[in-house]
């Protein structure tokens, strides 16, 4: 009997190790991973630079808490800053986290600048976290049920909308949280005009701009940063999953003004910004340099979008057109078939490891350094399914 809590719906499978793409169970049977440990494992698994610096760090030094400096700390948020060109950045454990302290942020700004401004505008299909500021944020019902009251304080408007977008920044409004890619929602891409429209109507209202990046930073669209893509720099940007390459770490980024909000004792984490997880970030972000991971995302992207177009139009029955950036990628999945379906056949059938998202959608944010030869087995096990299923109606129509 297990004694964890069951709030998760965990697949019959427990792993033991991995290395690169792939995880290995106790028996040694070895699964192909799409799923980077939810857009965490951008290196892969086992990566032999965290490894060392995760292995380093912990022999010299775990944790002293924010009452004293931190050398490492300090290192992550100045590359931070000098790749994204902001000028500040905090660090807590999660990407909720990230969030609410960038909730926290917007208002406390409002307020030190003797404004009333205080509601968080987020977007449909927007997902930030499970924590109850982010969750008040995050305009799913379903996450919703029994937790009320959630904090007051919070609107949602449509995504990619950009006339109900101008109708929801009212004068109360302290500050606007979007995706560049939705990822819960099952992969839907921000239209670069309506982050354009966000930032010109931000700006001219007095509003900030918050870009949750947790899951399509951190170079899962190509760039270091999503808002780099899309060429519109936010006030604040949230950062997670990927950033330690799986260690516990959040991060949000902003400038020297809007941080300035924040005095000592405002808000805070006991272990925001430890050692350990900053050493493995740090390690990530030279081997993203190292290996040019950039690069490799595009490369990658194109081929594996491609695969999944012509496998759609193969079997229009069953998959809708592909959508995504870079490695977020999601795959629609027509009524017929449920997406968890095919996620169970593909693990016992085929051992690999595809997520079902919103919508009826098949999410694939494999490690950043999938090869062409992986994407090639993916698609072949997808078509496989679909050659059954029609085989299947064929013969049921027959009868
Ligand atoms: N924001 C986005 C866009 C996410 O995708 C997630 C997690 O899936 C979160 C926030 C919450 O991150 P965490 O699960 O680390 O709290």
């Amino acid at each position: 009997m297990s004694h964890l809590f069951e709030n998760y719906s965990r697949a019959p499978v427990t792993f033991v190790s991995g290395k690169g793409c792939e995880l290995f169970d106790a028996q040694g049977q070895a699964y192909l991973d799409f799923i980077g440990g939810i857009a965490v494992c951008a290196l892969g698994h086992a990566d032999p630079a965290i490894a060392q610096a995760v292995s380093r760090q912990a022999q010299s030094l775990v944790h002293v808490s924010n009452l004293f400096r931190s050398e490492v700390s300090e290192k992550l948020a100045g590359e931070l800053c000098r790749r994204s060109g902001f000028d500040r950045a905090f660090f807590c454990n999660s990407g909720t986290e990230a969030n609410e302290a960038a909730i926290k942020l917007a208002r406390k700004f409002a307020f030190r600048s003797g404004s009333k401004r205080h509601v968080v505008v987020s977007c449909s299909g927007g997902f930030h976290g499970r924590t109850l500021g982010a969750l008040a944020a995050t305009p799913n019902e379903a996450y919703h049920e029994g937790f009320g009251p959630l904090p007051g304080g919070f609107a949602v408007t449509p995504f990619n909308d950009v006339r109900a977008l101008d109708a929801a920044l009212g004068p109360d409004v302290a500050a606007f949280i979007v995706e560049p890619v939705q990822g819960e929602s099952g992969v839907h891409v921000a239209d670069a005009a309506f982050l354009q429209a966000a930032r010109k109507l931000c700006t001219e209202r007095g509003i900030l701009l918050i870009f949750d990046e947790i899951q399509c930073g951190m170079g899962r669209i190509g760039p270091t940063f999503a808002f780099e893509h899309f060429g519109v720099r936010p006030d604040i940007v949230t950062l997670a999953k990927a950033l330690a390459n799986g260690l516990p770490i959040g991060a949000v980024l902003t400038t020297e003004a809007i941080a300035a909000a924040f005095k000592p004792g405002d808000h805070g984490s006991t272990f925001g910004g430890s050692p350990v997880p900053c050493a493995a970030a740090l390690a990530h972000l030279q081997q993203r340099d190292a290996l040019g991971l950039h690069s490799q995302t595009d490369t990658m992207s194109s081929y594996f979008l491609n695969a999944l177009r012509e496998l759609a139009q193969e079997f229009p029955e069953l998959f809708g057109e592909p959508r995504g950036l870079g490695l977020l990628i999601g795959l629609p999945v027509n009524e017929a078939v449920k997406a968890s379906e095919i996620v169970d056949a593909l693990r016992s059938d085929a051992m690999m490891l595809v997520n079902a998202a919103g919508g009826n959608t098949l999410r694939f944010a494999p490690p950043l350094i999938v090869e062409i030869a992986h994407v090639d087995k993916l698609v072949q096990a997808l078509r496989a399914f679909a050659q059954s299923r029609v085989k299947e109606s064929v013969a049921a129509a027959g009868q």
